[in-house]
């Protein structure tokens, strides 16, 4: 492990398998359709990477980038959007993909723009969930895990850009962000 992360919430292994039930449940609930997956970036990448390997069905990817932290542990409130998407979404199925939802401020406002292009339909899906921090009406279609209010890295998950290459979901020691 780590030795700035107090504990490994959730193993590797884990990690797998329930990537393994979210591709089949996705697989299954859009046979026959296209899909278009949209990774947000950057914490979603090691998700969408293993999880679109779970994939049965025909799927594109795309990206797009938005920030509401900046080098902080707590949401701010406001979005900043970092890149667009290359692809018009405009009559499509769009799966976004995204690492965590915490206040679900940041895909709010997303999901209010995506829905604004007109696509066919639009289902999130999030390896983590905090719902005990929502503060806006938001409900993800898939979930991993739903997990409590501390602050998580790994799998893509950052501090400062720190710690995305680590296997498993640790939680950080707040000593790292200076509480
Ligand atoms: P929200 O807008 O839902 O409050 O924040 C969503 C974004 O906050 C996530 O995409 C992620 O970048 C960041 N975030 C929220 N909680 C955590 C956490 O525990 N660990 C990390 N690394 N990022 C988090």
């Amino acid at each position: 492990m780590h030795n700035d992360l107090e504990s490994i919430l959730i193993a590797k292994e884990a990690i797998a398998a329930k990537v393994a039930e979210l591709g089949q449940q996705i697989s299954a609930d859009y046979e026959g359709e296209e899909l278009l997956a949209i990774c947000v970036l950057k914490g979603a990448i090691i998700f969408t990477a293993d999880l679109l390997r779970q994939l049965t069905v025909d799927v594109s990817l795309d990206s797009i980038s938005i920030s509401s932290y900046g080098h902080s542990t707590r949401s701010s409130g406001v979005v900043r959007f970092l890149k667009d998407l290359d692809e018009s979404v405009e009559g499509r199925h769009l799966l976004v993909i995204e690492d965590i939802i915490d206040t679900g401020l940041t895909l709010k406002y997303l999901t209010e723009n995506l829905w604004s292009r007109k696509p066919k339909s639009l289902k999130i899906c999030t390896l983590l969930d905090k719902p005990s921090r929502r503060q806006v009406d938001l409900k993800p279609d898939y979930v991993g895990f739903n997990i409590p209010d501390r602050f998580v890295v790994g799998y893509g998950l950052d501090y400062a850009e720190r710690y995305r290459q680590l296997p498993d979901v640790g939680i950080l020691r707040p000593e790292v962000y200076g509480e």
